[in-house]
């Protein structure tokens, strides 16, 4: 006897198989979790179950030979206090063998760990960021045994673990279709009660805190204490079969019934984000067409936001039933961060992708979930400025992405939810800002771009548009200009590179001066152009725009130094050139330098035109074709001083 055991126990332990390299990770993580919020783990299994059964029902539809009654779906919690087990049941899907493996033996959301590694050194809180689905419950439990029959499969599997060393899988006996999940808990330390959970009341707060919404009954035995028949004043205590959750998904119900904590907890356990979210709109909109929505704008950037894996979308349900997880139909691009569920009659159960596409149902309901958002924005933006201030930080560039995207399509609905940086509020403005406050006599909206605030500052350029008392706006990301020159004019008022060359603050006076001061050089200006001719420079010329700066590079028409730069940057051979002109500050000493150079020493005046252009484009951030020789140029004049 003793013999076989052993050899038993060497075969299975032969059997063991190993979790895939990141979800042995995770499961560490899990295991040795000191996260507080452990319940959670309860939330993550049933809402398994309740997309098992949905996943089973939606098959049902199509499938004649599957015959279920709908009213039969249903969730069991168990609790075997003596043996600190806890035991799930749905008659869902179930699992295949290879879904056992596949689903459970690797981790399904291998994006979470993926970021925990590449921020290694931070200590995030993996679980608050993401859940992690059907692992958590290794946060409780020291073994888990799943069993499960596969609506697609004759036999039944059971999958056993106790952790990160591995799993095993052998058949087994359940005979009708679903999932038992039995949880065995871990042993009570002296900071973790982990039998809190084997109360039956402790568990039904817990359902009714995540999992109310779930729209199948959870059924669990409760204790009744009930006079004893044929007593007058005996009780006696008695197990009933309850169902704990109310089933009304969370959009059905009325606003007013629906607490933050609902909104959040509900927001939590549908999209994986353990942060509150920025705001919540729930709308019920009858007509037309009629729909329930609850949308959410996140507190964060998703993580996997801006990788290729990120997939924008609406959960769409048809008449209570979840048809598609991420609907894109329903967002447009610029509104892609945001999250939540549509809920319709008038989308039918088994409509495929393509006819979604063009269902016209689908095109009015996107219509008027986008015309929500963009009035929820501008309430925040009016209301909480705080709050906009921080969702502008955040997905502030997706807006301006929608404004320069689709050849400037949605410009006008967006136009007032953009905010640039401001020279004179030193904070975040709206145009509308901008403009009521314009000075008189300007005429335009003055922009300076650059990598940073403290770049622009120092940009040449703002001088005299500063000194005039004007507001600049600061640009700082590369689809910023894009995005204004797609507007072009904001309530009539033209949008301004300071940087171009047609910026304009001098008087008829000061202009007439200049003009003539740029007649009276323009054969030193030849002489000078003729140096730079191979370096796309259109012009070269005196200038009022700088103050103490010697200095800079504007430009003529409509691409920019930053925009050149961006567009350079594209990984395509259609390079461009900004038409540069090289300006001179007339009042510094240099403009009356060269003048002499020009009269006394022409060699002289070639070499100190190379070292002004290399200035201004090291100004502008751009490279210098030949660094030695301006370092020797300079080295010349230093060493002659
Ligand atoms: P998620 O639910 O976020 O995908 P989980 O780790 O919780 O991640 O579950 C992984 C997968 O295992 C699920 O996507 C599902 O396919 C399967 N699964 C989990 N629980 C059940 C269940 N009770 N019945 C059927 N399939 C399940």
């Amino acid at each position: 006897m003793g013999k076989d055991k052993e050899t038993k126990t060497v075969k299975e332990k032969k059997e063991k198989k190993q979790f895939k390299a990141e979800s042995k990770k995770l499961l560490d993580l899990m295991i040795n979790s000191i996260y507080t919020n452990k319940e959670i783990f309860l939330r993550e299994l049933l809402s398994n179950a309740s997309d098992a059964i949905d996943k089973l029902y939606y098959k049902s539809l199509t499938d004649n030979s599957i015959t279920i009654n709908k009213e039969d779906f249903c969730i069991k919690i168990d609790i075997d206090k003596d043996d600190r087990k806890i035991i799930i049941t749905d008659n869902g899907c179930g699992m295949t063998k290879e879904e056992l493996e596949n689903n459970l033996g690797t981790i399904a959301k291998s994006g979470s760990l993926a970021f925990k590694e590449e921020n290694k050194n931070d200590d995030i809180d993996i679980i608050g960021q993401f859940g992690v689905g059907f692992y958590s419950a290794f946060m409780v439990s020291e073994k888990i045994k799943v069993e499960s029959k596969s609506i697609d499969s004759d036999d039944a599997w059971i999958w056993k673990s106790e952790g990160a060393d591995g799993y095993e899988i052998k058949k087994g006996k359940k005979d009708t279709v679903g999932t038992t999940i039995t949880l065995k808990l871990k042993k009570d330390t002296d900071d973790e009660k982990y039998s809190e959970f084997l109360d039956s009341y402790r568990i039904q707060g817990i359902v009714k805190k995540y999992s109310d919404y779930i729209r199948y009954p959870i059924k669990m035995m409760l204790e009744h204490s009930e006079l004893k028949e044929g007593t007058e004043n005996e009780y006696e205590t008695t197990l009933q079969e309850e169902t704990i959750n109310s089933m009304i998904p969370l959009w059905k119900k009325a606003k007013k019934d629906i607490t933050e904590d609902e909104y959040n907890n509900f927001y939590s356990s549908k999209f994986f984000d353990y942060d509150k979210p920025l705001k919540t709109i729930h709308t019920n909109v009858e007509g037309n067409v009629s729909y329930n929505a609850i949308l959410y704008i996140p507190s964060h950037l998703p993580y996997d936001f801006y990788t290729k894996e990120y997939e924008k979308g609406l959960q769409l349900y048809s008449s209570g039933v979840l048809i598609m997880e991420k609907c894109s139909e329903l967002l447009p691009d610029y509104f892609s961060f945001v999250k939540g569920l549509v809920d319709t009659e008038d989308v039918s159960l088994n409509i495929s992708r393509e006819i979604l596409q063009q269902n016209t149902k689908v095109k009015t309901i996107a219509k008027s979930i986008e015309k929500k958002i963009k009035k929820e924005l501008e309430t925040m933006l009016k209301e909480d400025r705080d709050a906009y201030e921080s969702f502008f930080k955040t997905f502030g560039m997706q807006i301006k992405f929608g404004i320069y995207s689709d050849y400037g399509m949605h410009k006008d609905e967006l136009k007032d939810l953009i905010m640039f940086y401001s020279s004179t509020e030193k904070k975040l403005v709206t145009l509308e800002e901008y403009v009521s406050r314009m000075k008189e006599g300007q005429d335009c909206i003055y922009y300076a771009c650059g990598e940073n605030k403290q770049k622009i500052d120092n940009m040449p350029q703002v001088e005299g548009i500063k000194e005039k008392g004007y507001e600049i706006l600061y640009l700082t990301e590369y689809v910023d200009e894009f995005a204004l020159q797609t507007l072009t004019t904001y309530n009539a008022k033209k949008f301004v590179n300071v940087s171009n060359d047609t910026v304009d603050l001098d008087s008829e006076e000061e202009k007439k001066q200049l003009e003539k001061a740029n007649t009276d050089a323009k054969d030193m200006f030849d002489i000078m152009k003729k140096v730079l001719e191979n370096n796309n420079i259109t012009d070269i010329k005196f200038t009022h725009r700088l103050k103490k700066h010697p200095v800079c590079l504007t430009t003529e028409g409509d691409i920019s130094v930053e925009m050149q730069k961006v567009l350079n940057a594209l990984p395509n051979d259609n390079k461009v050139n900004a038409k540069m002109i090289l300006e001179i500050n007339e009042s510094h000493p240099i403009s009356n330098k060269l003048k002499d150079l020009y009269t006394s020493d022409k060699e002289a005046l070639e070499k100190y035109t190379k070292i002004l252009y290399s200035q201004a484009r090291l100004i502008e951030g751009l490279p210098i074709d030949n660094p030695t020789e301006i370092s020797n140029l300079i080295c010349d004049i230093i060493a002659n001083d």
